[in-house]
């Protein structure tokens, strides 16, 4: 895939087998989730940080010597990657193989942030070349919306662990219809947080796939731009718009 990030290789711990998540976001694009993690270790389902290092290995290689090349390693996938049990060992694994087969390219992990206050989760997400969250939420009602987490996750449990990353990319999808967090009100609370965060980079976004929640609808472009305008003149962060 070609994006933000150039061109990628995406780690994806899970697997086919099932999408793993602590929230079950109305706009996903990987559907409902429906699998949890138990039910998953129950069915022996998990694969193994050995099983994800030596698929890993094995397409880096192949890069290396035949290429294309890439600019960077996406830790993303079916899922959030920091639910795996061996993250950290996940982790220090693809650094090594890295700096093996595709030494200078940057390692980048999309979390949704729920585990970041985690110190074993934090300390190896730190060991990374760059961290990007999703945050599309400046209060408790719309984090519940937007994220509709499956356990006690809240709004403020994830911006603890945020503070706790040494840098960070926020990337924030803003919807209408069923679901709508572009209100004025809802827009200078996230807008808040964003700026307690003071990220390095933020990058806004919208649906461009179908979704999994009937009657929700995509901003256009240009409420997109006014929302990283109204950013930028209160925190002074620029936003990037992908879409
Ligand atoms: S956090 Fe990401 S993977 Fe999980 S439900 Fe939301 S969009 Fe999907």
């Amino acid at each position: 895939m070609i994006g933000a990030f150039g061109r990628t290789i995406e780690i994806d711990l899970f697997g086919s087998k099932a999408k793993i998540c602590s929230f079950d976001c109305p706009y996903c694009d990987l559907g409902a989730t429906q699998t949890r993690l138990n039910k998953l270790k129950e069915q022996g389902a998990v694969p193994s940080s050995q099983e994800i290092l030596a698929q890993a290995q094995q397409r880096f290689r192949d890069i290396h010597e035949k290429g294309p090349g890439v600019d960077s390693v996406i830790i993303s996938g079916n899922g959030e990657p920091t639910i795996h049990p061996e993250f950290p060992e996940i982790v220090s694994g693809l650094i090594s193989l890295r700096d093996i087969w595709l030494a200078g390219k940057p390692i980048v992990l999309f979390t949704n942030g729920a585990n970041l206050d985690q110190r074993r989760v934090n300390e190896a997400v730190n060991r990374l070349d760059q961290r990007v969250v999703k945050l599309d939420a400046g209060n408790e009602r719309i984090f519940k919306t937007m994220a509709a987490p499956l356990s006690r996750v809240t709004l403020q449990k994830v911006i603890s662990g945020v503070r706790l990353l040494k840098d960070v990319t926020i990337q924030a999808m803003f919807v209408q219809g069923a679901v709508d967090n572009t209100s004025s009100a809802d827009l200078e609370d996230w807008i808040e947080v964003v700026g307690l965060l003071k990220p390095h980079s933020v990058q806004i976004t919208t649906i461009t796939r179908p979704t999994h929640i009937a009657g929700l609808k995509s901003c256009d472009e240009d409420t997109l731009h006014t929302i990283a305008t109204k950013l930028e003149r209160r925190t002074s962060l620029k936003a990037s718009v992908l879409i």
